[in-house]
């Protein structure tokens, strides 16, 4: 079924009883070609990708939970392209293009709102690296708008410029930037996959994989073994744990991240404001409630729910931000795991196991790779060469060093990013 403004029509005067499902429910079959573990942002698009751009639809993408329990449902929603090192530019201009278009692609509403992203500074240093930043972003084809004071106070004439610790001196306007509901793509890719005659097998859990001879042959589940050619680990935070199962230990560490909610309230933020003195970011959703988050909890864990200091620390810079939002009342937060790298960069490539992929290390910007690391991925598990985009996002520069993507220049130290 295609959705469309006359559907809509229709189903209004006849009780809305011709809506179908969005995807089917199969059965895992006994061999797939390909085998996708994960169902998540990045699974669905790959799965999506593969089928749409290589024409390969023989493929189950298996998922232990349900469709959208991942990071996927649980991020704050910010898409953007204002990378700054030569390897992640180009993967991330190419994937805000995807999303430029991801809606007519799809026939899905995922509700994209390119709103503008406004990264604050504080002090002439930090100018300098936002005037550096948004000039690798022109040089890349992207958008960038360097604002001062009064600039700024024109997009958030709400903010505390004059907060004594931390006075706003500027900030960077990323225009294409915004906002998507999360979930949404999740369901959009869904559909595309399905609709294209891929299995997506939820409440599957994958518990071993199968080598022989150096090669991949299938995957043990939890709805029993599945045979297959070739095997794609997209598990996010469970990565280090699935790539176990073939015998390798990533160079990752799972982290908790939290998301924090209040309640609906009229349009009173139109950006997304980010704090250049803490780990703080802000913007308010189509239902009104304000959508915010700040940094990891520092310690690794596989919990979907995170602690108080951390809440205490992203209200405190809240409050210095912006202090009306002291009254709001907060409604929910929730965790996701972080699949962090040691350079903050991702990883799509092949494995020491003929047929083995993998995909992880999205660290806490994985939501607005979806449409570009799926189709990277795909090229990748098709035709056996990495996509131009995605070239760099190699496993063994963590062992050879070379090709490090160090973006916050934080250093060897996953948890600093
Ligand atoms: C609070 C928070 C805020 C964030 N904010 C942003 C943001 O604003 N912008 C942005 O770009 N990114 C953001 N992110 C990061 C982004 O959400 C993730 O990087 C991205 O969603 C990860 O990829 P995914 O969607 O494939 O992960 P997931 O949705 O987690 O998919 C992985 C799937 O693998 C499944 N799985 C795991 N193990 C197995 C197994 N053994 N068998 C079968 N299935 C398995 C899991 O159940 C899961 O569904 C945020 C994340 C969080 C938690």
């Amino acid at each position: 079924m295609r959705y469309n403004a006359w559907q809509i029509f229709k189903e209004a005067f006849t009780g809305q009883t011709g809506w179908k499902p969005v995807w089917r429910d199969p059965e895992p079959k006994k061999e797939y070609d390909i085998v996708l573990i994960g169902g998540g942002g990045h699974g669905l698009s790959t799965a999506y990708y593969l089928a749409k751009n290589h024409g390969l639809t023989n493929i189950a993408v298996l998922e232990k939970g349900y469709i959208g329990s991942g990071n996927i449902g649980r991020n704050t929603t910010i898409v953007r392209a204002n990378y700054f090192l030569p390897g992640n530019s180009e993967f991330y201009s190419h994937s805000l293009k995807l999303w430029e278009g991801l809606e007519s692609d799809l026939n899905y509403n995922v509700m994209h709102s390119q709103r503008g992203l406004i990264n604050l500074f504080h002090s002439d240093g930090q100018r300098d690296a936002f005037v550096r930043r948004g000039n690798a972003m022109i040089n890349q084809g992207d958008d960038a708008v360097l604002l001062d004071r009064d600039g700024v106070r024109q997009h958030l004439p709400y903010i505390d410029f004059d907060n004594v610790r931390f006075p706003v001196y500027g900030g960077l306007l990323h225009p294409r930037g915004g906002t998507a509901r999360h979930d949404a793509v999740a369901w959009g890719y869904a559909r595309g996959a399905d609709q294209r005659g891929v299995d997506l097998i939820q409440n599957c859990e994958v518990t071993g994989i199968d080598i022989s001879n150096g090669k991949v042959t299938g995957v043990q589940t939890s709805r029993g073994p599945i045979r297959a050619k070739k095997v794609a680990m997209v598990a996010a935070g469970r990565s280090g744990q699935v790539a176990a199962m073939a015998g390798m230990r990533l160079p990752i560490e799972s982290h908790v991240l939290q998301a924090f909610v209040t309640e609906g309230l009229k349009p009173v933020i139109d950006h997304v404001v980010s704090f250049g003195m803490g780990h703080f970011y802000i913007s308010q959703s189509d239902k009104g409630g304000l959508v915010f988050g700040g940094d990891l909890d520092f310690y690794s864990s596989y919990a979907q729910r995170g602690n108080l200091p951390m809440k205490e620390h992203v209200m405190e810079a809240a409050m210095t931000l912006m202090p009306m939002i002291g009254k709001a009342k907060v409604l929910r937060s929730w965790g996701g795991i972080m699949d962090m790298s040691p350079d903050g960069s991702p990883i799509i490539d092949r494995t020491h196991v003929d047929g083995l992929f993998v995909n992880c290390g999205w660290n806490y910007g994985g939501f607005k790779a979806v449409p570009a690391s799926g189709w990277a991925y795909a090229h990748l598990i098709a035709t056996g060469k990495p996509h131009d985009t995605a070239a760099r996002y190699r496993l063994d520069r963590f062992t050879t060093g070379r090709g490090i993507m160090d973006e916050e220049g934080t250093g060897s130290q996953h948890n600093l990013h």
